[in-house]
């Protein structure tokens, strides 16, 4: 239910309220919109609980959420979130850029790729330090040596860092580390993962399971929110279909579908969402014409030689005129970008 308080209430009614929520075995998340305050209460409803709290000072209305997922409904609120961190702001009316490699594999590479995507108007710097790869037998990423280098590299270029976290044992590594914790496409549904990332406390970018629904993934989100961190990205990344063209099949219509439905910041990822690099630009352009509120791009300094990912990585060059391309659409649609 979503308790809409009354205009100008005060903060000591507000608390007031978020106190008979909780007592009624509920929980309370409290957003402060704009034009009121409104309380979500959330957990089993029952006929009973909603008279009782119609009845509360200063309470305007009790709603029912109509949607499966509370936190994340634009019914709870209705203003857009946004999501600032250091150098990466998402949500607002400037797109996001995370780029980099797909993975962290020496000093040269990241620090190379971070100055280049810095200098093109990236606003964090993407690198999975922990792989999650289809073989055990594939590169399993740099771990702590990978995270160290991305911390290196964001302390030259005042980069954001974005990277994969993909176990709750490493959360605590991984949050000394990142400024974004991103949950991998596999890991969408790992629950307690999502709890211990809803407690770390930093933004979350989570990617959407190539076979996992929109309501699927504003659950996921949702653990997140209910752990009390409001800043959570959703990002689609593509889906598994019969098609064989992409690597997976990239829907635009997921940034509409959600922007009617949630107010977190939608990202797409072209690069895993198509597996060509000469698809990324275009499909770049196009997220930014379908209103993405960032992109996530793989860069490397020579894709031939990448331990993961390479035939869908742009090269410097190929990440500046992709750039180029976002900038001009973004200005049409009247956003800015890096
Ligand atoms: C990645 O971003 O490199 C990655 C592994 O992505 P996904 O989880 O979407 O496959
Ligand atoms: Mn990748």
């Amino acid at each position: 239910m979503i308790v809409v308080m009354k205009k100008g209430s005060s903060a000591d009614e507000v608390q007031y309220m978020v106190k008979r929520v909780e007592a009624m075995g509920l929980k309370a998340h409290v957003i402060e919109g704009t034009e009121r305050t409104v309380i979500a209460a959330i957990g089993e409803k029952r006929e009973e609980m909603k008279n009782s709290l119609e009845s509360g000072p200063a309470v305007e209305d009790v709603l029912p959420i109509l949607a499966p997922y509370k936190v994340a409904s634009l019914e709870v609120k209705p203003e857009r979130t946004e999501i600032r961190t250091g150098s990466l702001s998402v949500g607002g009316s400037s797109l996001g850029v995370m780029a980099g490699p797909c993975s962290v594999e020496d000093e040269e590479q990241i620090l190379s790729t971070a100055r280049a995507v810095k200098a093109a108007g990236a606003t964090a710097l993407r690198g999975g330090a922990f792989k999650p790869r289809t073989s055990p037998y594939s590169f399993q990423g740099l771990k702590e040596e990978g995270l160290k280098l991305l911390a290196a590299a964001r302390d030259e270029t005042g980069l954001a860092v974005v990277t994969e976290v993909m176990g709750t044992d490493d959360v605590g590594l991984v949050s000394r580390y990142a400024d974004v914790l991103q949950i991998g496409a596999r890991n969408m549904q790992n629950y307690r993962l999502l709890e211990a990332v809803g407690d770390a406390g930093l933004p979350v970018l989570l990617k959407r399971g190539p076979s996992a629904t929109m309501d699927e993934l504003l659950l996921a989100a949702e653990y997140v929110l209910n752990q009390g961190n409001p800043n959570v990205m959703l990002c689609e990344r593509g889906i598994r279909t019969f098609e064989s063209h992409t690597r997976f099949t990239l829907p635009l219509a997921s940034v509409i579908y959600l922007h009617q439905k949630t107010h977190l910041p939608v990202v797409i990822d072209p690069s895993h969402g198509t597996g060509h690099t000469y698809m990324v630009p275009d499909m770049a352009a196009a997220a930014v014409a379908a209103g993405a509120d960032a992109l996530m791009l793989e860069v490397h300094p020579n894709p031939e030689q990448a331990m993961s990912d390479g035939y869908q990585s742009l090269t410097f060059d190929q990440f500046a005129e992709t750039m180029d391309k976002c900038r001009t659409i973004a200005g049409a649609i009247g956003k800015t970008i890096g």
